[in-house]
């Protein structure tokens, strides 16, 4: 059966809130996309509750903010929900207050780790034992020395055999630089010390938790934002937002204007959007 095609008004008029991806749906690098300013501002005009839900954890709210006004899309901090500000409720749930942690990542991400209670030191000068580990971004450090500390760190903190954690606000595995541009994303990052660690001690399964789309934490954080599990996920990624939001037991529009401009054939049910929506 074909995905029903739908309008920005239908949502409006069907959702009691909307949940919104940024990348691909408001802005990309090159700036805002086509109706997006207008849009926030009809949100904001007819009161109608929304998040911008955004796996970025290398930002806080009030950079993403800012950032976001800079492209033309003005956007207040209290509407961003991040993958970095999911940390909170990662060490409340854990008892990690105080914990030391390497941070992988800028600046930004130490400040979120400081903001969950943690005590942050970057990889690229971070020494002796830590409580946690958090993969926050690819960005803010010399990326191969930084990265290789970390991993020489992990596996030695494996080879005591006395626990730590570790944590991915932003399982994304590459993002969109330009037009036929990537870039690696923190999750790739994660994977290579997962499969490094599975490597040298085979056997022993080494996770990082993962908080971002497509994985519940951010809904989560976002329902409680937006105050209704009465609400459709806006984004442009079949397997973050779609499969996220569905799995979370909501309804996903795909943005056909973003990262996916065209829906396989045969999908997975669990990538399958309710709606497909062409503009904004
Ligand atoms: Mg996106």
């Amino acid at each position: 059966m074909p995905i029903p095609e739908t309008t920005i008004d239908a949502l409006f008029d069907r959702y009691e809130a909307l949940l919104i991806d940024a990348y691909g749906v408001l802005v990309d690098a090159s700036g805002a996309l086509s109706g997006a300013a207008a849009f926030i501002e009809r949100l904001e005009r007819e009161d109608k509750p929304y998040a911008i839900v955004t796996n970025d954890a290398s930002k806080l709210e009030s950079s993403s903010a800012r950032i976001y006004g800079a492209r033309g899309v003005p956007l207040s901090e209290e509407r961003v929900v991040t993958s970095g500000s999911l940390l909170v409720d990662y060490y409340a749930a854990k008892g990690l207050d105080g914990a030391r942690t390497l941070v992988i990542g800028p600046g930004d991400t130490c400040r979120y780790v400081e903001r969950a209670g943690g005590v942050p030191v970057k990889c690229d000068v971070a020494e002796g034992w830590f409580d946690v580990v958090v993969a926050g971004d690819e960005a803010g450090f010399d990326f191969l020395p930084g990265i290789e500390r970390a991993l020489s760190i992990v596996l030695a903190q494996l080879e005591t055999g006395r626990p730590f954690s570790l944590v991915l606000p932003n399982p994304d595995l590459i993002y969109p630089q330009a037009a036929g541009a990537f870039g690696f994303a923190a999750g790739s990052i994660a994977l290579l010390i997962e499969h490094a660690a599975a490597t040298r001690f085979p056997g022993r399964d080494v996770r990082f938790d993962r908080l971002g789309k497509p994985h519940a934490a951010i809904f989560d954080a976002a329902v409680r934002r937006v105050g209704t599990k009465r609400c459709v996920m806006i984004g442009d990624q079949l397997a973050t937002d779609v499969r996220g939001a569905r799995a979370y037991g909501i309804d996903a529009a795909l943005a056909m204007w973003g990262l996916t401009q065209a829906v396989p054939e045969a999908l997975d049910a669990a990538l399958r959007p309710t709606w497909l929506l062409k503009s904004l």
